[in-house]
């Protein structure tokens, strides 16, 4: 392989892989039903992003930071985020 393809591969290789990564989405599909949540910050443990944080008794979700990965659905005992 010479060095031109080489670089052809990897340049390839590096789009493909930033192509496939899933950011912040910046625009979270998910809500935070106020008269369930309790505000035992159970989904902000979890959150791998940081992306909540409990605000006056409430989560609240950052959708700059979301990835969705639907932890904090999983595990709110109350199912207040959906
Ligand atoms: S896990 Fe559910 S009830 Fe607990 S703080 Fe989060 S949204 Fe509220
Ligand atoms: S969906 Fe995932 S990244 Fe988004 S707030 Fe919930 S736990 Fe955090």
């Amino acid at each position: 392989m010479t060095r031109f393809t080489k670089l052809i591969f990897l340049t390839l290789l590096g789009m493909i892989l930033l192509a496939s990564c899933k950011g912040p989405l910046g625009n979270t599909m998910l809500t935070v039903d106020t008269t369930r949540c309790v505000g035992c910050g159970e989904c902000e443990e979890v959150c791998p992003y940081d992306a909540i944080e409990i605000i006056d008794g409430d989560a609240v979700i950052d959708p700059g930071l979301c990835h969705q990965c639907n932890r904090c659905v999983e595990i709110c005992p109350e199912g207040a985020i959906y």
